[in-house]
């Protein structure tokens, strides 16, 4: 737990619910990436977390920012994003007329949704420049939430590609410059996502010679993943990839630049022993950090003592035992960690859960049952 997230905490009304995010580690990751792979163009998904700061962060340390919703549009328009790539299945005809005078760059997932951006575009007399959204036949690669090579709501199966392809050149307005290819999420396997990169290169060089369209953008998408259990770091210097001359490869990573910006703190409210389990009961849980309950896995945490007790009798106190983090909703669902073994842990204390930067907050369900919304405390850049 690095000392300046512990002081901030510290620094917190009881009872402590928070998120902490320190922008700084964004900006780090993003340089990393940059020396991982030269000359290659990194948006940030701002779906991972679009909390304002880390989203300013993302806006000035990335070439662009990707947005899937209306709402991250108005996001990255607020942060100055030097470049906008606009994505998502389902975008209504507002959305694409707010990307257009942004200038976005459209990943185009259907034949209806290319119609609507042409129309658009003609009656505004500008060009939308767009890539296709392609789900592959056969592109999978290890991680979850697998997007390609299966029926999904998300692009253009590959097999109706040239139609598609033939529909985008004969509409005015739009100018092709590539695919979009992005297919996984949480993948921590550097060979394999190197693999899937020069395919995905090789791929698009060979179909846009297929189809006769000129190739300048291949977005290979997001997909770097993150070990929450383990520990483990997506090994980025086994990452390799040879882009050719005259074309752009652009990644888009959410998770992988996010994850270790965000710390997730909670006071233990009471601790509790029934029917041979300790629980350890949160200012917080699931309805701010659904993450482990949504994947079904324990999130780590760490202990921070605190050492003011304000009762006039002793303070609940355990050793050695195993605890549940189980939150403040009325569901026994409601649990961020099962059975991690603590030290040391008392009633006032507060559990500290790293790497929530990325799919915390943001995917999480944060009107079940009104409770009061965390603190968010943004780490400056100088501390
Ligand atoms: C969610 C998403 C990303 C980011 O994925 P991560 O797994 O967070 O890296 C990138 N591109 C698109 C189109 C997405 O939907």
């Amino acid at each position: 737990m690095p000392e300046r997230v512990a002081a901030a905490v510290r620094g917190l009304a009881s009872p402590v619910c928070a998120y902490v995010y320190d922008p700084a580690v964004l900006a780090a990751r993003v340089a990393a990436l940059r020396a991982a792979l030269p000359g290659v163009t990194v948006c940030y998904a701002v779906k991972a977390n679009g909390h304002p700061a880390i989203v300013a962060a993302a806006a000035a340390a990335c070439d662009g920012l990707e947005v899937a919703s209306g709402g991250e549009l108005a996001l990255a328009e607020a942060a100055d994003a030097r470049r906008i790539v606009f994505g998502g299945p389902a975008k209504t005809d507002a959305e694409l007329a707010h990307a257009l005078r942004l200038g976005a760059t459209v990943n185009v997932e259907s034949p209806h949704e290319l119609r609507r951006l042409s129309l658009l575009a003609d009656r505004a007399g500008t060009t939308a420049t767009i890539t296709l959204r392609v789900n592959r036949a056969g592109a999978a690669l290890p991680g979850t939430h697998a997007m390609t090579g299966a029926p999904t709501p998300f692009g253009v199966d590959e097999a109706q590609l040239p139609e598609v392809v033939a529909l985008a050149r004969s509409l005015p307005g739009l100018d092709l410059a590539g695919w979009h290819l992005h297919a996984v999420s949480n993948n921590l396997d550097a060979a394999a996502h190197s693999a899937f990169l020069a395919e995905a290169l090789r791929w698009s060089a060979a179909t846009s010679k297929e189809l006769g369209v000129p190739l300048r953008t291949v977005n290979a998408g997001g997909g770097f993943g993150v070990d929450y259990t383990g520990g483990a770091a997506f090994p980025l210097d086994e990452l390799r990839v040879a882009v050719p001359e005259g074309v752009e490869l652009v990644v888009e990573p959410g998770r992988w630049l996010a994850a270790d910006t965000g710390w997730y703190a909670a006071e233990v409210l009471d601790l509790k022993h029934t029917h041979g389990r300790w629980f350890a009961v949160l200012r917080g849980g699931t309805h701010h950090f659904r993450l482990p309950a949504a994947w079904g896995y324990s999130h780590p945490f760490t202990v921070l003592p605190v050492e003011r007790w304000d009762y006039p009798w002793a303070r609940p106190e355990v050793g050695g035992v195993a605890v549940d983090a189980a939150g403040e909703l009325c569901t026994p669902r409601d649990v961020l960690t099962r059975g991690q073994e603590v030290d040391r842990l008392r009633a006032g204390d507060v559990l500290l859960f790293a790497r929530t930067g990325a799919y915390g907050w943001d995917i999480s369900h944060h009107g079940f049952l009104r409770h009061p919304q965390p603190d968010f405390v943004v780490l400056d850049r100088a501390e």
